[in-house]
């Protein structure tokens, strides 16, 4: 009679939890939706209990990348970062406390890359042909010359206390191009995190958070495209709770008289940046670090980014060169390495 008690109590326990778990959490499902944003393809890869529930919140995601979208295009007349540009050479102009936060990281980040990170490339980026046409040209010296006198970083005047901005010279644009985006995910990563999601990837053209694990229980898995081969996978980087924003010259440029010229200036030169980069993945706590870092490696150039990467907390990286035809891969930690290349030896 005791035994036929102790299994019914069981029996009921085992009950409960099973209709516990299914009742309250149901399989989790993988609702994955891209939509064209920014000027680029934007993918929202989230687990969640129930399907109606997660695709309310892509819904909510899909409305705060809107909004932050009508705050940074350029190619918006009535976005803030358009009426910067248009007003900040005349007089201070009031700015958003987000336009604010991302003004002081890229102030941040040209002081650590002593200038090579900049965002007033601005005119430069209009004579090389990349905004707002992409229809890639090569400026005389002159053109260079008149246009970096409307560049320098440290000409952005912000005074936080104001929240306003102004510029020092007349005629300075900025292009937030190399951080914004990276902005734009971590904001979506908090809405998400905010409404209780803890396993999910946003991925804006590159630039990627990856939340908790991936569906299989596991770290999330990025694989690094062969710069010069489309579809072949470099090398594959693993991340939790992480950003990875990675660069190319593969993205956006033109070639002229056999020489590739990217999107990517160097503001010393007033040219595209003529290291032998090609290609940087930056991984950091936050997507707007990790995508600022790894523009501006393609102006430091490999062997002074390493040691940069290697410098900053909690930050690693992975920088691709190319010498003729040789392909190189250089880790900022051998930790970030795959381990099948560890274990050969590779370098
Ligand atoms: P990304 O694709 O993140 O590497 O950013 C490239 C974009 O950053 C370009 O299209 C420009 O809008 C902008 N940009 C180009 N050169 C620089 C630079 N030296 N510093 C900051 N932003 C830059
Ligand atoms: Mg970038």
């Amino acid at each position: 009679m005791r035994k036929k008690t102790q299994y019914f109590i069981l029996y009921s326990i085992i009950c409960l939890i099973a209709s516990l778990l299914t009742a309250g959490c149901g399989k989790p499902v993988l609702h994955k939706e891209t939509r064209m944003l920014m000027g680029t393809m934007v993918s929202v890869e989230i687990v969640g209990n129930s399907s109606e529930a997660v695709a309310l919140i892509t819904e909510k995601v899909w409305a705060e990348a809107a909004r932050l979208e009508s705050v940074f295009s350029r190619y918006r007349p009535d976005s803030e970062i358009s009426r910067i540009n248009r007003e900040a050479g005349k007089h201070p102009v009031p700015v958003s406390d987000e336009m604010i936060k991302v003004l002081s990281r890229a102030e941040d980040i040209s002081r650590i890359t002593e200038g090579a990170f900049d965002i007033s490339v601005g005119p430069l980026m209009e004579i090389w042909g990349f905004f707002p046409q992409r229809k890639g040209r090569v400026p005389s010296d002159e053109e260079v010359a008149s246009s970096m006198a409307r560049v320098g970083w440290q000409a952005i005047e912000l005074d936080r206390p104001a929240g306003t901005i102004q510029f020092a010279k007349m005629g300075m644009e900025i292009d937030l191009g190399a951080l914004a985006k990276g902005y734009v995910v971590d904001r979506l990563v908090e809405l998400l995190r905010k409404e209780g999601i803890d396993s999910a990837m946003v991925n804006a053209g590159g630039d990627i958070y990856c939340l908790g694990d991936n569906p299989g229980g596991r770290n999330w898995r990025i694989g690094i495209e062969h710069p010069r081969d489309e579809g072949e996978i470099l090398t594959v980087l693993e991340l939790k709770n992480r950003a990875v924003a990675t660069s190319g010259d593969y993205r956006n440029y033109f070639i002229k008289s056999r020489l590739r010229y990217s999107h990517i200036i160097d503001p010393r030169t007033g040219r595209p940046a003529r290291s032998k980069v090609v290609e940087v993945s930056v991984m950091a706590p936050d997507c707007m670090t990790a995508d600022a870092l790894a523009t501006s490696m393609f102006v430091i150039g490999a062997s002074n980014g390493i040691n940069l990467l290697k410098e900053i907390e909690d930050v690693d990286g992975v920088i691709v060169t190319k010498e003729e035809d040789d392909i190189k891969l250089h880790f900022s930690d051998e930790s970030i390495e795959p381990r099948r290349r560890r274990d050969r030896g590779e370098k």
